[in-house]
């Protein structure tokens, strides 16, 4: 079985992220979505809210499987997994420079696993989930930005911050 592993904060999860997964899901027998910590941002939703969101958006997709990603390398996390791929959305150049750095030393670490990168589709290109917080936070329409199912649990994390 060809598994594959997609890691990211979704914080939350945008219709960009699920943009990746719908295509992935379609290359790969399996797609586990690694929901991270990282501890370099600082997520609004606690983990097991970001997971329940993903999981939310991705019922329909029956190879797609939704994974708490917690502590090591992501490399190593793969191997459990029996994964021999990670996927990578990249949006513009400015994703470039980090996302080759981070394949290329875990190349380094674990030559087995493999990274694949799938540009952004046109229309999501712009978007994040810090921009997404952004315009929510001001009161903005999240329509078309994230999945309607989990716009009113967006909505009233951020009334409460
Ligand atoms: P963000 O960068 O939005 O905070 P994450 O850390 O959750 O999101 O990103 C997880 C993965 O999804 C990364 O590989 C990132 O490049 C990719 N990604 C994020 N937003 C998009 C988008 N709009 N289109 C395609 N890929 C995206």
């Amino acid at each position: 079985m060809n598994i594959a592993i997609y890691p990211g904060s979704f914080d939350p999860v945008t219709n960009g992220h699920l943009d990746i997964i719908r295509r992935s899901a379609k290359i790969f027998d399996k797609l586990i979505v690694a929901v991270s910590v990282n501890s370099q941002k600082k997520p609004i939703f606690s983990i097991d809210e970001r997971i329940e969101m993903v999981k939310k958006v991705t019922s329909d997709i029956e190879n797609v499987e939704v994974k708490a990603f917690t502590a090591g390398l992501l490399v190593d996390f793969a191997v459990e997994e029996k994964a021999k791929s990670l996927i990578k959305g990249l949006r513009a150049v400015s994703d470039f420079e980090y996302e080759f750095q981070m394949a290329l030393i875990n190349k380094k670490l674990k030559p087995s696993v493999e990274t694949f990168f799938m540009m952004a589709s046109e229309e999501y290109s712009y978007l994040s989930s810090s921009i997404v917080k952004e315009v929510g936070s001001l009161g903005g329409d999240l329509t078309g930005f994230v999945p309607e199912e989990i716009i009113d649990d967006i909505k009233t994390k951020l009334a409460s911050k």
